[in-house]
């Protein structure tokens, strides 16, 4: 039996980073994914913001940066678009960073390896159990590895958690993506040409508690749509959904003068689960051994659906709290970090999807909304400081109604 301090089931960002960061910091680390291979692909807009960088140092984008957006279009059912810029309080450009999974979360592993983290790829966690001194962490070759430590980072449908009796009642959104690549992208001049530079597009009206997008990478577009919903989703449901998401990737294209030839059967196209946020719940087992972070924790903003940063820095705070042996308060650590963030989030995102139409005039296709965004992107503003302002503006469209 291999013995460490920490085990990280799941090597996306959350798990990459906290392995990268528990490994900077002497622990002996075991990071372990069921791909066999990567960079491997994970469906994902792959749009973080550029903050991020002040929460976790050493993170370069020279090692995964696809474009930077500076503006957001938007549209209604693929109409009545305006394109604004994201913008900080003094009016510079708020940038977010475009990226593709697989070197991104690739880019996390290999900073995790060359601290010193060993890594084992294609073993599947089966069972994990906990007792006062450590965990023994079985793997679907037979393997069984103990540590003092593990961190459940496996995902939307991880299994770490529920083996702890951890987030049982999980629930889950689900959003379809595709990569269509286009021709003659250059570092200095990325953008598609019928497109506008530095844009995502975003459309809001045809998903229900959703929105459809394009992200512009170096030679691919990445066009999608996401429903989050606050009910545990059915076989027959999630059908629906799927054809649901993929007519408003289709009404997205066409909104953006593309064609919808586009997502043609070379093409695949992915479905995903995105955690919904049902507020805290404990995100450490009893035996304060087995920590969950990232959407394994249900870490996914249910305003924008957005959940890279929160793996990443969840990630990178799961392992201070390892290190510092002070396990115990992490999940208040993160229950402080973003749980009045996401609560405002889903106060705001269930106001906004009773009326959605007259949200979309009043509140999205107001610049000051966009220059909203770009606020919160830049970190300079939180939803929860800015929640009342929202509600004032969004609220004459529900009592109008
Ligand atoms: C279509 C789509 C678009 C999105 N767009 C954006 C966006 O633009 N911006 C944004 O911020 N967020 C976006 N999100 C959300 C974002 O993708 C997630 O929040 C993010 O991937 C969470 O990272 P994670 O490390 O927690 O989990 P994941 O990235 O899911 O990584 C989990 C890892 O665990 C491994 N694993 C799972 N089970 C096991 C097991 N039993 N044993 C071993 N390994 C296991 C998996 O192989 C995987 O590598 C999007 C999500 C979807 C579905």
């Amino acid at each position: 039996m291999s013995v460490w301090d920490v085990i990280v089931v799941g090597s996306g960002p959350a798990g990459a980073t906290c392995a990268w960061k528990c490994a900077e910091s002497g622990l002996k680390t075991l990071l372990i994914d069921r791909n066999a291979t990567f960079p491997r692909y994970k469906p994902c807009g792959g749009g973080i913001p550029v903050s991020l960088q002040n929460h976790v140092s050493g993170l370069n984008p020279d090692g995964f940066l696809e474009t930077t957006v500076t503006h957001l279009r938007h549209s209604w059912k693929g109409k009545d678009p305006v394109l604004a810029p994201m913008l900080t309080a003094d009016d510079k450009p708020s940038e977010v960073w475009m990226v593709m999974r697989p070197k991104f979360d690739h880019y996390l592993q290999t900073r995790a390896e060359s601290e010193g983290a060993t890594v084992i790829l294609g073993a599947r966690v089966m069972q994990v159990e906990a007792d006062t001194t450590g965990v023994n962490v079985t793997t679907d070759d037979g393997n069984v590895h103990r540590s003092r430590y593990v961190v459940g980072a496996d995902g939307a449908k991880g299994v770490v958690g529920s083996r702890v009796g951890l987030r049982l009642n999980k629930r889950w959104g689900i959003a379809r993506e595709a990569e269509i690549p286009y021709e003659n992208a250059t570092p200095e001049n990325p953008w598609h040409p019928q497109l506008e530079k530095a844009a995502c597009y975003l459309d809001y009206g045809t998903v229900k508690n959703g929105y459809a997008w394009i992200f512009p990478k170096l030679g691919i577009l990445s066009v999608g749509a996401g429903m989050l919903t606050p009910k545990k989703p059915t076989p027959a449901g999630l059908n629906t959904v799927g054809i649901t998401l993929l007519n408003a990737m289709k009404t997205q294209l066409t909104s953006a003068g593309l064609s919808t030839d586009l997502l043609g059967t070379d093409i695949k196209i992915w479905a995903h689960p995105i955690p919904y946020w049902t507020g805290n719940e404990p995100i450490v087992d009893g035996t304060c051994r087995v920590l969950l972070v990232g959407d394994a924790a249900g870490l996914v903003q249910p305003l924008f659906g957005e959940g890279i940063q929160y793996a990443v820095r969840s990630g990178a705070q799961a392992a201070r709290h390892i290190a510092a042996d002070t396990v115990s308060s992490y999940a208040d650590s993160i229950k402080l970090m973003f749980g009045g963030e996401f609560d405002a989030a889903n106060r705001v995102a269930k106001l906004f999807h009773r009326t959605p139409y007259l949200s979309y005039k009043l509140g999205v296709k107001n610049p000051a909304g966009t220059k909203l965004v770009g606020r919160l992107m830049s970190g300079d503003l939180h939803l929860e400081g800015i929640e009342q302002r929202i509600m004032d503006r969004l609220r004459p469209s529900v009592t109008t109604r």
